[in-house]
């Protein structure tokens, strides 16, 4: 078989089992099985396949065929230009969430310069694959980064993640639900920036989800309660632990953002508070500030 021909039949494959974006997830998946790039792919169409490379093509593509996100079958995904490697453990980092980061990131430059007010520090509450603490330590050198989870697993993951962009030295991993693990280890008065994706999915979206979400993401990780904004309240409930916060920021999802915005300015009377939208033009994340 040559690899034009595994390209078209992994694309029937995937095409009969609904996958939506068939024809790029047929030709990452094939690219990746022959170590190479989805740009390169046509270059080697014309040369034989080998019989490894197809076994390991079948069982990849029976996964994506079950439905199982491409991000956790090709185990790694993009994220801020960074690379993350994912599974089961962890929701996937997705572009929704760079938005939340880029404007952190700007806010956190025009207030603080690159971070290297002494003493500074972000929380990443919530970290899951660890995406926006590694992509805030990234861009923002001389800042110290904390990230939480409730999940062991998903810390072990995030972990991972910060060693894979070489940058275990500057984030801390704590365990424990919303600011507590920041009380219990006596940094609250040091913690001037908080930012998180919590879970936001509303009860009664459930039902609306793609298999991929539903069947295969970390429940943790997605559901937000009745509203979706159980964790937003927690967090904006628990902020008067952290004396000198100046920048608060969350993600959240479709139509939660005049509740949100409510939430927030009653939490933080007289601070400003502003709406980014995502790269489809909804709204998506808010960013608070002193
Ligand atoms: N912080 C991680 C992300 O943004 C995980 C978020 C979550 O699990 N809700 O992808």
């Amino acid at each position: 078989m040559t690899v034009r021909e595994a390209l078209h039949q992994t694309e029937q494959k995937l095409k009969a089992a609904r996958i939506r974006f068939y024809e790029v997830d047929a030709r990452l998946l094939l690219a990746h099985c022959l170590g190479t790039t989805m740009g390169r792919l046509p270059t080697l169409f014309a040369d034989p396949v080998n019989s490894e490379t197809i076994r390991m093509l079948d069982a990849l593509v029976t996964r994506r065929a079950a439905r199982e996100p491409l991000s956790y079958v090709l185990g790694e995904t993009e994220f801020m230009s960074l690379r993350f490697h994912c599974d089961a453990r962890v929701l996937t980092p997705r572009p929704d969430t760079e938005i939340l980061v880029e404007a952190v990131i700007e806010t956190v430059r025009a207030r603080f310069g690159e971070g290297d007010s002494a003493g500074l520090i972000l929380a990443d509450i919530g970290t899951g694959s660890g995406c926006i603490a590694v992509a805030l330590a990234h861009a923002l050198p001389a800042a110290e980064v904390i990230a939480t989870d409730l999940s062991a697993d998903a810390l072990d993951v995030a972990r991972a993640n910060a060693a894979l962009n070489g940058l275990e030295h500057r984030i801390t991993f704590l365990q424990g639900p919303d600011l507590g693990p920041l009380v219990a280890a006596g940094i609250c008065d040091r913690v001037q920036v908080v930012v998180s994706n919590p879970p936001y999915i509303p009860e009664r979206d459930f039902a609306t989800l793609e298999p991929e979400v539903v069947e295969h993401e970390p429940h943790l990780a997605l559901y937000g309660g009745e509203d979706g904004l159980d964790g937003h309240r927690r967090i904006l409930g628990e902020l008067s632990c952290l004396p000198n916060v100046e920048v608060v920021a969350f993600e959240f999802g479709f139509e939660q953002e005049g509740l949100l915005e409510a939430l927030t300015k009653s939490s933080l009377p007289g601070w400003d508070v502003s709406i980014r939208n995502d790269l489809a033009g909804f709204p998506r994340a808010i960013i608070a500030t002193k």
